[in-house]
């Protein structure tokens, strides 16, 4: 025990967010927990074509219902989780509930993406459980998209890769999250087999400021995507200043806050089950 404490103390140290590390063992505890208790939900942001607004999917974003500090988001936990090794479980719970209620959406067939760690990436049998739960959910595969962020290629490039080329096999999709924030050489970019691109919000709020270095970049990417066949969508939309200028610059797909907030399933309106509907 003292040995764990000291290697966690060690490893806080050059973290922004630094946690005591008691308070890093309490949240363990508590998070083995609330797994067991079932205390994590998806919240669904959706995304949408900036033409028309309307809405194309949905990301799953993980939430805590933390019996008494509330709806925590993973900005809170992720951290810990990861490094006590719960990630993963939590995940496939998140994933579970998010597929299923995807699933059962009425009248639309929206897209799904969810969010996958590194960690699963590394698994040989992630795409094999990825499939098992599509079958216990009865979502249709081609309605699902991974998003993997540059950070996840840097170990092994090639063994995600693999895992993505088997996926897309089984008609799943992959995302490139957070695209421009992290190290990925743009040499990966065309041998993977991704879908769909998401543009750091970081260049999207520098639109504000309308310099030509940022207008640049952006265009850049889309020319990018457009020539690879990769989709857009640009993360982070709050303003409409920033929705025109990326529909200006050829951007096809946006998520924001100004487009939706996370939420839970219920708060969007075509969730409600045909037999509710009717019946009121
Ligand atoms: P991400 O995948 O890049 O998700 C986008 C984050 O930006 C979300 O934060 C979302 O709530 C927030 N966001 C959306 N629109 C706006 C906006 O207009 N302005 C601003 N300022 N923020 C916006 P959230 O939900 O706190 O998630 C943070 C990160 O945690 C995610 O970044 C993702 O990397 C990770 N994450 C979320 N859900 C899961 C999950 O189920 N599994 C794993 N492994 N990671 C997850
Ligand atoms: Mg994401
Ligand atoms: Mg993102
Ligand atoms: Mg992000």
């Amino acid at each position: 025990r003292a040995k764990e404490l000291g290697r966690k103390r060690y490893m806080l140290f050059d973290d922004t967010l630094a946690k005591s590390a008691i308070d890093v063992l309490a949240m363990e505890g508590e998070l083995r927990q609330a797994l067991r208790r079932g205390e994590f939900q998806p919240y669904f942001q959706p995304f949408c074509r900036l033409a028309d607004g309307e809405v194309v999917g949905y990301e799953a974003l993980m939430r805590w219902n933390h019996p008494r500090d509330g709806v925590l988001g993973p900005a809170t936990f992720l951290r810990v989780a990861q490094d006590g090794g719960h990630i993963e479980a939590i995940d496939w719970r998140v994933f579970e509930a998010a597929c299923s209620a995807i699933q059962q959406l009425h009248g639309t067939r929206p897209f799904l993406t969810i969010n996958v760690s590194a960690l699963h990436l590394q698994h040989a049998d992630f795409d094999r459980r990825l499939v098992r739960l599509l079958e216990r959910t009865g979502l249709d595969p081609a309605r699902l998209i991974i998003e993997v962020t540059e950070g996840s290629l840097l170990d092994d490039p090639e063994r995600v890769r693999g895992t993505l080329e088997r996926l897309r096999g089984l008609a799943v999709g992959a995302a490139l999250d957070d695209f421009g924030t992290g190290y990925s050489s743009l040499s990966y970019l065309h041998s993977l087999p991704l879908r769909m691109l998401k543009i750091d919000r970081s260049f999207v709020h520098a639109l504000d400021e309308g310099t030509p270095a940022t207008t640049t970049v952006v265009a850049a990417i889309l020319a990018l995507a457009r020539a690879l066949g990769i989709q857009v969508i640009a993360e982070g939309i709050e303003t409409p200043a920033q929705r025109n200028a990326l529909l200006r610059m050829g951007c096809e797909f946006g998520q924001g806050f100004l487009l939706g907030r996370p939420a839970p399933i219920e708060r969007w309106a075509d969730a409600v089950p045909a037999a509710v509907a009717g019946a009121g």
